[in-house]
């Protein structure tokens, strides 16, 4: 039997592109095909249509358009964060500071670097997921470039105190970007206030097309190209232009701003009675992540005595989507580096699991899971040789 509704609450690994922006998108692959770089009408349309996009993005930023550079994601945007602030001043030192929670496509590209000769310290979290400013304060040295720290994460949903690590970078002269992919649209950003020099960015988390992001680099921040090629993107990112994909992402943030106050509001609501009625319903489970500084959809809980892909491979047939571990590491058995980094004993990581509500999710979404997730662990736990263990020991005290 497969189930005929399908309840989609894994919105930190992706999210249905708003209708509104496809409509906005689909002249752009048609009538509007002319290259910005060309000199006749419909090369100009498109140069326009790439112009607004970028101060749309500026915008939502608190940036000027002229520090905004599209990229093909924010794996690129972070990937050419972190190796052209390397590559353009290692002259001024080897350094790099990030910490033990960031998304792989910071943490491999720091990985990279250290077989490239930098040396990268990963900064340790405490058990909320939240980087020490104590602990950044003593990592930084005189060889120190850049330091690179995630706005929100996408396992766990905490968010970091980036103001506070913005001004002691800017304090002590190192670059800092922060890959800000699951915070737009669920966080207010000003990147003058919050002292952040380069900040990443991806249409996909935030109701807009897959394959477009942007990388925000403060002027007169010092980058090396990451691709070379054409002049485009004023000679810092080369490639033809996603017209269609850039257009997506300029109204994308646009209507993610616009509605923020009051979906944040709608969809931690939901989240908060979903919690609620996991932690009263089932026993042994746990809420992992920050209380308080959460982003508005996360929830990450872990349940004793079962394993998180066994709970999504029954969701599933239940029609609900959902993630254990991030989405990247799901389908191989390495608990999350996220969860062991905030101090879970890699059997509690291993019977995670990570439900982010978004804006299609409604209260009768959240019975329905409710529901279906108290049967789901029932049905898990009975089969536990763990949980078996667990009731005979509590039985003999
Ligand atoms: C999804 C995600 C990325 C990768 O973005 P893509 O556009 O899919 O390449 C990077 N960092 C974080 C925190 C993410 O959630």
């Amino acid at each position: 039997m497969t189930a005929e509704r399908i309840v989609y609450m894994d919105h930190s690994a992706t999210t249905a592109t708003d209708p509104a922006v496809v409509d906005a998108m689909i002249p752009w692959f048609s009538k509007g095909y002319g290259n910005p770089s060309s000199l006749y009408r419909i090369a100009r349309e498109s140069k326009t249509a790439v112009e607004k996009a970028r101060s749309q993005v500026a915008t939502a930023l608190g940036a000027q358009p002229d520090e905004i550079y599209f990229t093909s994601g924010g794996t690129e945007a972070d990937n050419w964060a972190i190796k052209g602030i390397a590559f353009a001043n290692r002259k001024k030192g080897n350094h790099i500071i990030t910490s033990a929670i960031e998304h792989h496509a910071v943490l491999h590209t720091c990985e990279y670097l250290e077989k490239q000769g930098f040396s990268v310290t990963y900064l340790p979290v405490d058990e909320t997921g939240q980087v020490r400013i104590s602990d950044l304060k003593d990592a930084i040295t005189d060889q120190t470039i850049l330091v690179t720290i995630m706005f929100a994460n996408n396992e766990i949903g905490t968010i970091e105190p980036i103001a506070e690590i913005g001004k002691i970078c800017r304090e002590r002269g190192v670059y800092f970007h922060t890959d800000a992919v699951q915070a737009i649209g669920n966080v207010a950003i000003d990147v003058v206030a919050m002292q952040i020099d380069l900040l990443s960015l991806s249409a996909h988390k935030f109701y807009g097309p897959k394959g477009i992001g942007a990388l925000y680099i403060r002027k007169s921040v010092r980058i090396d190209n990451l691709l070379h090629g054409g002049g485009q993107e004023k000679r810092k990112r080369a490639g033809t232009e996603n017209i269609p994909g850039i257009v997506g992402l300029g109204l994308a943030i646009e209507r993610a701003i616009a509605r923020m106050d009051e979906q944040n509001k709608r969809v931690s609501a939901l989240r908060d009675r979903m919690l609620d009625g996991i932690l009263k319903n089932i026993p042994n489970t746990r809420l992992n992540g920050h209380p308080k500084e959460r982003l508005p959809g996360n929830l990450n809980v872990s349940f004793d005595f079962i394993e998180g892909e066994s709970m999504l491979l029954l969701l599933d047939h239940f029609g609900i989507c959902a993630s254990t571990g991030s989405a990247c590491t799901s389908g191989s058995l390495e608990p999350s580096h996220v969860l062991l980094a905030t101090g879970l004993p890699a059997e509690t990581a291993h019977g995670s699991l990570r439900l982010t509500l978004g804006a299609e999710n409604t209260d009768e979404d959240v019975d329905y899971v409710l529901e279906q997730l108290q049967k789901v662990v029932i049905r898990l736990r009975e089969m536990s040789p763990l949980y078996a263990d667990h009731k005979k020991r509590s039985c003999n005290v």
